[in-house]
């Protein structure tokens, strides 16, 4: 009878798995997702009235936490315009003109819908203007669903244990080199075999996709001499880090100029809305401009770029990215010290925003070094955690997030739970 019958039973008959994106089901931690009712700040509230302190702020676009007046009187204002046009708008040329001023290698940007649309919009280019049609990925990155990058990729694809997704065919498979992240001389062997066939060298200059992984001195320096010495495109995927590990992204905190840059997620305020930009002499290759062809009926949608120029707006007005950065690696360092102290092996680390604590003594370098996480462990840390009402992404490889609304009282509130949750961990 539909009537007894669970939200999660219902969500199961009708959608796959139950949810609308791999990653929010508790397939990895086990137990069932709870539904959300609504957001306010830090906070998650499920249909049961629990109320948790959100760590995952949908999976990285809500810098300034839930529901804030900020985002909401922006899309109110909007609202009250109607939804979508069809046509150009003023909101659409600000947001431009806001990343093309905040991130430093930007010249020109074209919006889409999401993440995955950016990646392989960029890919296009990249494969046009070069005349080649190789790729050179790292293990444990995620570049969105396309075919092309669903190699050896992170987030969910890895957290479900995945061997590359059936319906990606071998011969687009085959056009993707995977090497492991880090591995600086692997990089420079493959361009010498075979660099002439490589487009593009894909990489989250700050990997959030495999757990936190941060790229050791010299990796992005050698990234960007290697692609320049071969003639292929260097693409940093900041869909995650932009406006998360700095201001300007990973290109800004470590003085990087990639050629292209894909963004996504925090420049939509929670709407969907991802973009790709660059070099203008690349971009404008880009349909009207020029012949490589990509569009889309929503892309700059009125609301989704109202709500992500009053996050930026809110950025590039009071800079808060020392006081997140503080916050992250309270939050970091504090849970490494409550599973170590508890004998549990554990490090931790954060960049910006972002932060990740691996079940693992030695500190993560590539997806390979995370893969040698107990995940036994940080499925029960997780259900714990949960218990307490802390909100963790149910993976353990993915990162955890921070909000402008995420403070030293919250932080503190959420480690105290975490030193009860590992009491019951062992
Ligand atoms: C989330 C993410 C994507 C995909 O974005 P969607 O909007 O989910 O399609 C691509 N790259 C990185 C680095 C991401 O974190």
């Amino acid at each position: 009878m539909e009537g007894s019958e669970t939200l999660w039973a219902k969500a199961n008959r009708l959608i796959p798995g139950g949810v609308n994106s791999p990653v929010r089901s508790f397939q990895s931690v086990g137990g069932e997702p709870f539904f959300v009712e609504r957001g306010e700040g830090p906070y998650l509230f499920d249909t049961e009235g629990r109320r948790y302190i959100d760590y995952v702020l949908s999976w990285g676009p809500l810098i300034l936490g839930h529901a804030n007046p900020v985002v909401m009187d922006a899309l109110a204002d909007q609202l009250q315009r109607g939804t979508s046009y069809g046509a150009p708008t003023a909101e659409e040329v600000e947001l431009a003109e806001r990343i093309v001023r905040m991130v430093p290698s930007v010249e020109m940007v074209r919006l889409v819908n999401s993440g995955t649309e950016a990646t392989m919009s960029a890919l296009r280019l990249a494969k046009a203007v070069t005349g080649r049609d190789g790729l050179l990925k790292f293990s444990g990155c995620y570049h969105g669903h396309a075919d092309p990058f669903l190699v050896a990729a992170g987030s969910g694809v890895a957290t479900l244990g995945l061997p590359n997704s059936p319906g990606v065919s071998e011969a687009v498979a085959a056009q993707t080199r995977v090497l492991p992240f880090n591995d600086l001389d692997a990089v420079a062997e493959l361009f010498e075999d075979c660099g002439d066939q490589i487009s593009s060298v894909f990489v989250e200059p700050v990997v959030g996709n495999a757990g936190l992984i941060l790229p050791v001195d010299g990796f992005l320096e050698g990234l960007r001499a290697v692609t320049e010495a071969h003639g292929a495109l260097l693409v940093f995927d900041e869909v995650m880090t932009g406006f998360r590990v700095a201001e300007g992204g990973a290109q800004e905190r470590y003085g990087i100029r990639p050629d292209l840059t894909t963004l996504g997620k925090v420049i939509g305020g929670g709407l969907p809305v991802g973009a790709f930009g660059g070099r203008r002499d690349l971009m404008e290759q880009m349909a009207p401009a020029g012949p490589v062809y990509q569009a889309g009926t929503l892309s700059g949608n009125p609301l989704a770029t109202s709500a992500g120029n009053a996050q930026l707006r809110y950025l590039e007005e009071h800079c808060p990215f020392e006081e997140l950065e503080a916050m992250a690696d309270r939050l970091a360092t504090g849970m490494c010290a409550a599973l170590t102290e508890a004998g549990i092996p554990a490090s931790g680390s954060s960049a910006g925003s972002m932060w990740g604590v691996c079940f693992r003594e030695e500190p993560v370098r590539s997806f390979e070094d995370a893969q040698g996480a107990d995940v036994e462990r940080f499925k029960r840390f997780h259900r714990a955690c949960l218990e307490r009402g802390v909100f963790l992404a149910p993976s353990p490889f993915e990162v955890g997030f921070v909000s402008t609304v995420h403070t030293a009282d919250i932080v503190d509130e959420t480690l105290e739970a975490v030193r009860d949750a590992v009491r019951e961990v062992g």
